[in-house]
């Protein structure tokens, strides 16, 4: 049997950091969704075991991949509830989200794996218990799983529903460098982070003021800073692209990617088309999306 299945990026509207646990992992505060661009990614039913495949460059093929890695941690799950292994599977990943470009790829690679063994196993596990083993594969993965746009608290395991979002459009940018997530949070100045002056209704302030156009809260997302002194490329990127857009331009989780925001899909094709046609030649990836509400 041959199963093909979307799997989604998200992108952080905003993003506070509010402090550190005696672990060493960061504590957030951020609104999350997914956005309407999407990995392919085929399954195989049959045979024994795991095999994962990827057709990028800097993703790798069986055991490192988080694909492979979410597999066979559900293959392991369901050997503890179940007494046996289910079917093997092979597994097929065509990228079209930029790598490490803090849309979480991998994470939302690993949590469709975890849902689709999971229903082709007659849901054994609640979606519950598979946000729960989705967490320790990465802090995102939970996010995938919910389905939803979603307030994360916590180190982003802590999930609100969030339906209020309006229809929005992005001109999404992958600058051409990919960033490393733990490199940006090691790189992290706590004097500059809003975690004293934060609570979740500044964000939510801030994406108000920004949907009603006027200018007067910007979005923020407390790990641009270090972001950008790691990849100066970055930060360049996105004063071209705030001149060239005449608007706000933000960036998602850990970086590298840029977008800024629409309320018309008529705006942001025509946005879209003129950065595409300028930045034609160059490195960087220009995306027209929009969120999954
Ligand atoms: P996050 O913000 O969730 O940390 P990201 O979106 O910045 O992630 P990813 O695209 O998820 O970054 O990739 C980060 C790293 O994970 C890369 O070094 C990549 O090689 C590795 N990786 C392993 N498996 C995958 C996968 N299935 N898809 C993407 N990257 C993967």
């Amino acid at each position: 049997m041959i199963l093909k299945k979307k799997s989604f990026a998200k992108i952080n509207l905003f993003l506070y950091v509010t402090g550190k646990r005696s672990d060493g992992f960061h504590e957030l505060s951020s609104l999350m969704a997914q956005i309407d661009l999407a990995d392919e990614m085929e399954f195989v039913f049959g045979g024994n075991g795991i095999r994962v495949t990827c057709d990028h460059l800097l993703v790798p093929d069986g055991k490192m991949n988080l694909a492979y890695r979410a597999a066979a941690l559900f293959f392991k799950s369901y050997e503890k509830k179940m007494g046996h292994f289910p079917l093997g599977v092979s597994i097929q990943i065509k990228k079209q989200i930029p790598v490490g470009g803090g849309l979480g790829g991998g994470s939302s690679n690993a949590a469709t794996v975890l849902m689709v063994l999971n229903e082709y196993c007659s849901a054994v596990f609640s979606r519950v218990e598979l946000m729960g083993l989705g967490l320790t594969l990465g802090a995102d993965v939970p996010f995938f799983i919910f389905g939803m746009p979603a307030l994360a608290t916590g180190v982003g395991e802590r999930l609100e529903k969030y339906p209020d979002l309006p229809e929005l459009y992005l001109v999404l940018c992958d600058p051409g460098v990919s960033a490393s997530t733990s490199d940006v949070f090691k790189n992290l100045d706590f004097r500059l982070t809003s975690r004293r002056n934060y609570n979740m209704n500044t964000g939510l302030n801030a994406l108000l003021g920004e949907l009603r156009g006027d200018g007067r809260e910007k979005l923020h997302n407390d790990l641009e800073v270090s972001a950008c002194s790691l990849y100066p490329g970055i930060a360049s990127v996105k004063e071209e692209m705030e001149v060239l857009l005449k608007r706000n331009v933000y960036m998602s989780g850990s970086g590298s990617s840029l977008f800024a925001l629409f309320f018309g899909p008529d705006d942001a094709k025509k946005a879209y088309e003129m950065l595409a046609k300028k930045w034609a030649k160059g490195y960087k990836n220009v995306f027209l999306t929009s969120l999954r509400r």
